[in-house]
Parts: C-alpha cells; structure tokens; sequence
C-alpha cells in the first residue's frame, strides 16, 4: 500500500512537471523514468530545454508581434508594390527618396547576423526583386540598397528586409 501511493504521488509530479515545461515551449521529454523500474524512489526526468531560433519558419514567439509578419499575413492593409513565393515589396511609410521600397522576405528572419545556410535561396529571391524594381525605374535606373542590422545601425523592425531607394541624386556615401 506505502509502494502504490508513492508510485502515484510519483507518478502525478512526472505528469505536471513535464507538462508544465512542455506546455510552455521550452523543453521536450527526453526520457522519464519511476521509482517502480528501479527499485528507488527518486523520479529521474530528463528535459531538453527547446530555446527557439530566431528564424524558425511559423514560431508564434518570434512573430506574434512582428508588423512585417503581420502584413504578410495580411492582417494590416499595404500597398503591396510587387511579390512573389518568397518576397514581398512594399512602401516605406516614411519615405527617405522619392521611391523607398521595403523588400522583405515573407520567412521571418531577423536580420543578415541571424542568416543560416538554408536562407541563402531566399535572399538570392530578394536580389533578383532588386533587379526587377530597377528596370521598373525611370531615368537612370540608379538606385541604392541598405540594409540596417541592429538598433546601432537603425534597425527598428527586426525582420529582415532591404531599403530600395531612387528618385534623387545620392552622392553622400
Ligand atoms: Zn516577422
């Protein structure tokens, strides 16, 4: 009887203590074992602590409140000035030359330091939408693309995108 309600007490903190980190995102069971199997009482639980990345496709931590993801998904209105399965081309809302387009790639990534292998087709993507802007543009086809990594750098939306700028002379850089 001492055996079977250890065995339960035992059993009831394997079954919160599991979810209670699984719940939350940030551990996944690796192995869990009871005091029945080894003759002891001590609950032995093994966690592996799940810390997500920061350009993990659909992570609802790294998006939920991201405004790029939040237009690609369209739940705010934009002007969409050109798009394809990988990109999306927008208007700056605080224009810094008479065309400032944002070009941003529809996977949230969080900028060019957090880039992975696996990202690299998608930033050709962006590339070639660079080039299909400018033969879009008039006159001299000049233009100019800045990207921001970080707040010391301007960075203030923390998914990666390029600034597409033309319109003026920019001979200051
Ligand atoms: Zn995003």
């Amino acid at each position: 009887m001492f055996f079977f309600k250890r065995f339960v007490l035992s059993s009831i903190i394997r079954y919160y203590t599991l979810n209670i980190f699984t719940i939350a995102g940030m551990a996944e069971l690796v192995d869990a074992r009871d005091s029945k199997s080894r003759g002891g009482d001590t609950l032995s639980v093994r966690v592996r602590l799940s810390v997500p990345k920061n350009n993990d496709k659909g992570s609802a931590m790294e998006t939920a409140d991201c405004i790029f993801c939040k237009i690609i998904a369209r739940q705010l209105p934009v002007e969409i000035v050109a798009k394809n399965d990988e990109v999306l081309v927008i208007k700056d809302i605080a224009p810094k030359a008479p065309v400032h387009y944002l070009i941003i790639p529809k996977k949230h990534i969080t900028g060019i330091s957090s880039l992975e292998q696996a990202d690299i087709p998608i930033v050709g993507e962006m590339l070639l939408m660079v080039k299909k802007l400018a033969k879009g543009l008039s006159g001299s086809q000049a233009f100019r693309l800045i990207v921001n990594d970080g707040p010391d750098a301007g960075q203030s939306v923390f998914h990666l995108h390029f600034h597409f700028l033309s319109g003026k002379k920019m001979l200051d850089f």
